[in-house]
């Protein structure tokens, strides 16, 4: 079954259509990239599945629920951004814990959780730092641990490593694949990198000027000519 399917999305801003005629089917547990030029509507269909943005018109289901109306909060999604936004006051281990809490877990499995994560995403050691104290890299493994704790039913990333530096990118990127093995969470990831897209994507969107242009396995996107 389509854990998110998308129906005919668009959406305009005034007199701007930003993406239309956006159709496609994830799979439970699929890892999609979209890829296309600057402007060509990533974002927006992220954040559009995210409840971010609300879409001009169209319908969008997460598992078998008609999401179109739900908001953000309701929608058992979880998004990573550019720029970790960690809460710096709080340790990473009250960063991790923090949209838990917020749900009021239990602090029992609130705990177990925060171990959990940490241990994937080798933090063990770094949860009683605050944020500054961490590097690029170390931050947004924070961010993407904060983001599955809950086990949101979709996970999506908007090119969450394209502030790190080279070799930083490589590492994070391969945790990345390894914590979605893992976990099997359904996946959406925006990114311009090709490596990125050819090393995550179990399907490539290739979007250009607000529509789909192609989607397929990275060999078929990437093949050569
Ligand atoms: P990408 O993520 O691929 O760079 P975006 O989804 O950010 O593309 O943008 C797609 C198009 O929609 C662009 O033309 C952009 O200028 C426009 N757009 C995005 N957000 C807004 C907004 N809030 N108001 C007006 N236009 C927007
Ligand atoms: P990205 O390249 O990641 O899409 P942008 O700098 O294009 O980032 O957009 C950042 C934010 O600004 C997004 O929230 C997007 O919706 C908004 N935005 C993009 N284009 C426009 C625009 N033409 N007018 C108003 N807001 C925009």
């Amino acid at each position: 079954m389509a854990k998110v399917r998308l129906e005919d999305i668009k959406r305009r801003f005034n007199n701007v259509i930003a993406v239309e005629d956006i159709t496609f089917d994830i799979p439970d547990g699929e890892f999609w990239v979209l890829v296309g030029p600057s402007g060509c509507g990533k974002s927006t269909i992220l954040r559009t599945i995210a409840g971010l943005e609300t879409a001009t018109s169209g319908n969008l289901y997460i598992g078998d629920r008609l999401v179109n109306n739900i908001p953000a909060r309701a929608r058992d999604v979880a998004m990573v951004f550019q720029n970790y936004a960690l809460y710096p006051h709080m340790t990473v281990a009250e960063n991790i814990a923090f949209g838990l809490k917020m749900r009021k877990f239990d602090p029992k499995t609130i705990q177990e959780r925060v171990v959990n994560v940490a241990r994937s995403l080798s933090l063990d050691h770094l949860l009683d730092r605050k944020p500054k104290q961490l590097s690029g890299g170390q931050q947004q493994r924070v961010a993407l641990g904060r983001a599955i704790a809950r086990k949101p039913q979709v996970f999506l990333l908007d090119e969450p490593l394209s502030n790190l530096d080279a070799q930083l990118r490589d590492d994070t990127r391969a945790e990345l694949k390894q914590l979605h093995q893992q976990l099997g969470i359904t996946t959406i990831y925006v990114t311009h990198d090709q490596v990125e897209a050819m090393t995550l994507a179990d399907k490539i969107v290739v979007l250009n000027g607000g529509r789909i242009q192609q989607i397929g396995e990275p060999q078929a996107i990437y093949a050569l000519p």
